[in-house]
């Protein structure tokens, strides 16, 4: 069985999360256990990914935990649910799982999840994608590369700054290293200066990497179209519809424009709904 997690808050965000798991039951051999955070999902959401269970034969489980007192909160719902993805890994599952892979709402897999879920992390707790290098980089974005410069390129003394949008954790590994305690210890320390973790869910690993390694993933698992030049979409693994600074494009129309089967899963999910 592979495990995947994922949080979804919103209409389109549930729409997209739904062409998400799609995605990933389309391409693995693999029976698939979906994870959810429990806290920001709509009733309607419930009943449908309820149904798509019985119709694609998955497991789906709804988790939460509880933020603790004694670790900063965060008020902006956004900021809540990237400390949802990264704070609490080694206690949102139950010990019986041993992997779990992280994916976000707005992306669609093309490859099968049992290749990360037997990855050789190299005693790694977790793995992340680089963010696109060279050759793959793409010219028009190399301006918003905050990590190429300053405190950044500084603090990470030559390791890569990787994207949060989709990781592999492997659980036993993690909590051996109480990797957990130690990225609340370091949350806990950074989030006093309201101008640091700007990306808290990303940030954060790529800071603590010289305390809890990132296995780096190969370039393909994950293609954004804002940082990856087009040479790597026929490759890709993964594709995150992620946000582009330049041009601001609304997801939904990024999706259709880059990913060619979008529309035909999105009429998948909309024929079953009307069953
Ligand atoms: N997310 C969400 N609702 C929101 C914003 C974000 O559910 O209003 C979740 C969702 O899983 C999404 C992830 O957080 O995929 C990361 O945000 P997003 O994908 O928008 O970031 P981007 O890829 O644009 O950098
Ligand atoms: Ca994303």
């Amino acid at each position: 069985t592979v495990h995947i997690f994922s949080v979804a808050s919103g209409h389109m965000y549930e729409r997209l999360l739904r062409i998400m798991v799609l995605s990933v039951l389309k391409h693995t051999k693999a029976k698939c256990h979906f994870w959810f955070i429990k806290n920001f999902l709509s009733p309607a959401f419930r009943r449908t990914i309820t149904e798509m269970a019985a119709k694609y034969d998955f497991e789906v489980s709804l988790v939460t935990y509880k933020w603790p007192a004694w670790l900063r909160a965060q008020t902006e719902k956004q900021r809540i649910i990237w400390g949802y993805k990264i704070l609490f890994l080694d206690v949102l599952f139950p010990l019986w799982v041993d992997r779990v892979i992280f994916v976000d709402a707005d992306q669609i897999v093309r490859a099968d999840m049992l290749e990360l879920a037997h990855m050789d992390l190299q005693g790694a707790p977790y793995g992340f994608t680089p963010f696109c290098q060279q050759p793959y980089d793409r010219e028009e974005t190399n301006g918003f590369r905050f990590w190429s410069g300053g405190f950044w390129k500084d603090h990470l003394r030559g390791r890569p700054y990787h994207i949060s949008a989709l990781f592999v954790v492997d659980l036993l590994r993690f909590r051996q290293l109480a990797a957990g305690d130690r990225l609340r210890i370091m949350y806990e320390q950074l989030s006093s200066d309201k101008n640091s973790l700007a990306n808290l869910d990303q940030d954060l690993p790529n800071y603590a990497q010289h305390q809890v390694p990132i296995f780096s993933l190969p370039q393909e698992w994950l293609f954004c179209e804002t940082w990856c030049d087009n040479s790597l979409l026929a490759k890709a693994k993964s594709i995150d519809l992620c946000n582009n600074p330049l041009t601001k494009e609304p997801k939904l129309k990024q999706a259709v424009r880059v990913v060619s089967e979008w529309s035909s899963y999105d009429q998948e999910i909309k024929d079953m709904a009307k069953d």
